[in-house]
């Protein structure tokens, strides 16, 4: 029997209501199987943590996280602390600090949700976006001077490398490659922007050699928001820099019927660290601590992290859990229209997961 160590860590806002949730699940589905367990550790870092000690996390805290196998989180905002100052402070330094360079993030209408886009049948719209994660417009670089005064200046610089470009492009051609229509979008916007845009464009073309199997095509980001709701199903696997991959990741949690169900994996492709998987959402003030809170995109986000383990079996049976949960509205939460609660999404999943291996201890 395999143990695996998983580090959560809530933070903050819907975050505290969402990560105990996966949690249950992912206790619920080790609980049906022969073959692993998971070794859970709760780490408090955050707002509160930082009303406290002043940072978000201790200066060791990537020390106590190195060992795990992942890592579960939920989001860092509080109402009280600029936002800049809670990215910064935690989620960043754990996707910096463990070179976390590839944001992988699925998007599917999963059944019985009501999705914006009236002319896409559900099957139009199956993508993957892959973000890079490490560098581009949120490396960190830039600086303010003369602040307050008229000649008040500031920067963020861009930074673009070509080891970054490299490796996160050829993950996304990998992932493309994996994926039964073998299809990858490059987005860039590398008419206005002509320099660092520009060596994108280039690395495409040079790693596309690589694949000659994979059907590759390049679209400006502008264009690609028109193309998300006008040609859904003309995309496939979608790669794009750090700030555009952002934006359009949102639209396609959008499209696909809530911000609430969209998960997403911070990925070390070469595993010297341990991976992150996390809702997209923040920390949704509007609805915190009411228990209102959609469970869904941790659900989700924990089927990635079952399959990073190679938990194949377990990671499906997961998503069936979560789709049958999704397909009655009677379990669907405010982001979707219903009324149900946290608790109670996450019940029926559980439910669903035991009735699943009791089902199968009977058959076998
Ligand atoms: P948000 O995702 O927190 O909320 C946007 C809207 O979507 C809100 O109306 C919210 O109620 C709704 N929503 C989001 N998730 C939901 C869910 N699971 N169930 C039901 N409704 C849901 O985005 P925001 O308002 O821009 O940001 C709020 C705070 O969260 C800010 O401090 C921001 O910096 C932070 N944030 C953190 C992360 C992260 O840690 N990964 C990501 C995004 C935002
Ligand atoms: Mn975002």
């Amino acid at each position: 029997m395999r143990t695996y160590r998983i580090a959560t860590i809530p933070g903050d806002g819907i975050g505290k209501e969402v990560v105990p949730a996966g949690r249950r699940v992912l206790e619920a589905i080790a609980a049906g199987s022969p073959n692993f367990r998971f070794d859970f550790e709760d780490f408090d870092w955050g707002g509160d943590y930082y009303r406290k000690h002043g940072v978000m996390m201790p200066a060791d805290g990537l020390d106590a996280l190195r060992g795990k196998d992942a890592i579960l989180f939920g989001s860092a905002g509080d109402p009280h602390i600029p936002d800049h100052v809670t990215l910064w402070g935690l989620r960043l330094k754990i996707c910096q600090g463990f070179d976390q360079y590839a944001n992988v993030r699925p998007t599917r209408i999963l059944p019985g949700i009501d999705a914006p886009l009236k002319r896409c049948a559900p099957k139009d719209l199956d993508w993957v976006i892959v973000r890079e994660n490490s560098e581009g417009e949120y490396s960190g670089v830039g600086g303010r001077a003369h602040q307050g005064h008229p000649i008040e200046v500031a920067t963020d610089v861009s930074i673009m490398t070509r080891a970054g470009v490299e490796r996160i492009l050829r993950f996304a051609f990998r992932l493309a490659q994996s994926r039964p229509r073998k299809r990858l979008t490059v987005i860039t916007k590398s008419n206005a922007q002509r320099h660092a845009m520009v060596m994108w464009d280039e690395i495409a073309l040079q790693v596309s050699k690589e694949f000659p199997d994979v059907k590759c095509d390049k679209e400006l980001v502008d264009a690609a928001t028109a193309r998300m709701v006008n040609r859904p199903a003309t995309l496939d696997t979608i790669v794009a820099t750090n700030l555009h991959a952002d934006i359009l990741s949102d639209l396609a949690a959008a499209l696909a019927g809530s911000l609430g169900i969209a998960p997403t994996a911070n990925l070390d492709p070469e595993r010297r660290y341990p991976s992150m998987f996390e809702p997209i959402h923040g920390s949704a003030f509007d609805i915190m601590g009411k228990g209102l809170a959609n469970p869904v995109g941790t659900f989700w986000s924990a089927v990635m992290m079952l399959e990073h383990l190679g938990e194949r079996s377990a990671a499906r049976q997961l998503m069936e859990a979560i789709e049958r949960v999704t397909a009655n509205p009677a379990l669907h939460t405010g982001d979707l229209g219903g009324k149900a609660t946290t608790a109670e999404v996450t019940e029926a999943v559980c439910a669903m997961l035991a009735s699943n291996a009791a089902a199968n201890s009977q058959a076998a």
